[in-house]
């Protein structure tokens, strides 16, 4: 009658399936979160996401010693450990005599391997591993057609999932009410650490508008919901305060997806158009994490087979248009002012990853992987099943992608996006001064204007580094080898 619950992307003690599930099972339960030394390893010494994790990790201790002291259990908190997972687990699970462990499902091909390792080495020492659905409404094969075969196309798959949505599946899991078998953290074990213990530096986390945490979560989302019946007009601006910015959180699971869904799907009912269109990029998250379960050869293929026969470009003068595009240094001022976004917030405007993303595979004819392995590494939010969706949607190898010919315009899509450039201009003072028309191609400027904005092009700001209709015409032949399957 002794748990302990594994935290991993489900950051939060708030409607949380697997503490709920270990509450109702044992007398004593604690919580733990181990930095895996696996991933953390890997990582540049300056990483948003670990500093995130670390201090969302402040704000569930405090969660997790609130709802204790509520029963009057008093010195409980979070334990956490800095290793090698499986082993840390293993290690503490013997310490704490416990009989199970309970975690949240994590589809990922290495989180799977993970929890194969740690249900093998926890079977040895006596101790089931129970995992339970947490991160997504629906997972697995919870939706199927009616041939019960998997979802790839997103339309019907939305319709089966909101078919199938109950009240049932957005309930909260009444944590609060179980909280007495919380019990206090042993002596001798770490609650969280400083981040220079876990050996990484201050970014600039703080000076962003991402407040960590589940109280984070809470905030965004009280500033959201203030706006939720505008996102279907506001969300493809990213001069404008549109979307939720909640992705992180949701990364992280320091907010409930079901939470989220609830207040959606409610206004939905009533009538809110602007409910209506962000529930269903909700419902785009579980519809990529179901393709990631069913598909799991799309980590480093092609979802559709016949793109991996096309040929990217390579070579020294695509390294240098790829590290152009890394740098913000294309000469196209949308694509440049997104990647300045990222690189300084670890944040992109859903349009803007749509942007840059066929611009690096359509107008650069660079595979899509070596971009989706950039915004893995910056992306505050990065998600492997989101992220790979995103990026076979935009470079059309994707389930339900974009067709190969449609090619985004790099200077149209900023004429109708950002109109008045201020999202160009807050990235790019060099062009500030440049006129709204001018602005979103600036080569095409007369000397005099230039001179003018006081802007010498190819010295303040680059000539572009490839002309879009010679590009558009080379992607058409480069994909031409998809054609006929
Ligand atoms: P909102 O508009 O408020 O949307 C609410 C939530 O819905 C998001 O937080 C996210 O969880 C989910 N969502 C929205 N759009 C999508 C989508 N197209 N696919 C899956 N989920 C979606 N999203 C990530 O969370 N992680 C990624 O690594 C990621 N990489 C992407 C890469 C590319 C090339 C593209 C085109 C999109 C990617 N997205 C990714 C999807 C989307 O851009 C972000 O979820 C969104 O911009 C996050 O901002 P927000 O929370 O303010 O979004």
């Amino acid at each position: 009658d002794r748990a302990l619950v594994w935290l991993r992307r489900d950051l939060r003690a708030d409607d949380h399936a697997a503490l709920y599930h270990a509450l109702r099972a044992a007398r004593q339960v604690w919580c733990v979160f181990v930095f895996d030394r696996a991933i953390l390893d890997p990582l540049p010494r300056r990483d948003r996401r670990v500093e995130f994790i670390r201090d969302s990790l402040v704000g569930v201790d405090a969660e997790l010693r609130a709802l204790a002291a509520s029963h009057g259990v008093d010195g409980a908190g979070l334990i956490v450990r800095h290793g090698q997972a499986v082993a840390e687990i293993v290690a503490l699970a013997r310490a704490l005599h416990v009989q199970a462990v309970y975690a949240s499902h994590d589809d990922e091909p290495a989180a799977l391997t993970r929890d194969a390792a740690a249900r093998g080495a926890l079977a040895e020492a006596g101790v089931v591993l129970h995992t339970s659905k947490d991160h997504v409404v629906f997972e697995r094969e919870e939706v199927l057609t009616q041939a019960g075969g998997a979802f790839s196309v997103f339309t019907p798959y939305k319709n089966a999932w909101l078919k199938k949505l109950t009240p049932f599946y957005l309930k909260a899991y009444p944590v609060a009410r179980h909280a007495s078998a919380l019990a206090p953290r042993p002596p001798g074990e770490a609650g969280v650490p400083a981040l220079e213990d876990l050996g990484f530096e201050r970014t600039n986390l703080h000076q962003l508008k991402l407040p960590s945490g589940p109280a984070g979560a809470q905030e965004l989302l009280d500033d959201f919901l203030g706006r939720i019946d505008r996102y279907h007009e506001a969300r493809d601006f990213p001069a404008v305060k549109g979307p939720s910015y909640l992705s992180t959180h949701l990364r992280f699971g320091t907010v409930s997806i079901r939470r989220l869904a609830r207040e959606a799907h409610q206004r939905m009912v009533a009538g809110q158009r602007g409910a209506e269109v962000w529930l269903s990029e909700l419902v785009w998250r579980d519809f990529y994490h179901q393709v990631l379960h069913h598909h799991p050869h799309v980590v480093g293929h092609a979802f559709r087979p016949e793109y991996d026969r096309i040929r990217w470009a390579h070579g020294k003068a695509a390294d240098a248009h790829f590290d152009a595009w890394c740098e913000g240094r294309t000469g196209y001022p949308l694509v440049d002012a997104a990647m300045h976004q990222i690189n300084q917030t670890g944040y992109m405007h859903n349009r803007l990853r749509m942007v840059v993303a066929s611009f690096l595979t359509k107008d650069l004819g660079i595979d899509w992987r070596r971009g989706e392995a950039y915004f893995a590494l910056h992306l505050n939010d990065f998600d492997l099943a989101a992220n790979n969706g995103g990026w076979q949607w935009a470079a059309s190898s994707g389930c339900d992608a974009q067709p190969y010919f449609r090619i985004f315009n790099p200077v149209s899509q900023s004429q109708k996006f950002d109109p008045e450039a201020r999202f160009i201009r807050r990235y790019l003072p060099a062009l500030a001064k440049l006129p709204d028309k001018l602005i979103h191609a600036p080569w095409l400027a007369r000397p005099v204007d230039l001179a003018a904005a006081g802007l010498r092009l190819g010295v303040d700001y680059p000539e572009p580094i490839v002309d879009h209709a010679e590009a558009r015409a080379q992607t058409l032949q480069r994909y031409a080898v998809v054609k006929g399957g």
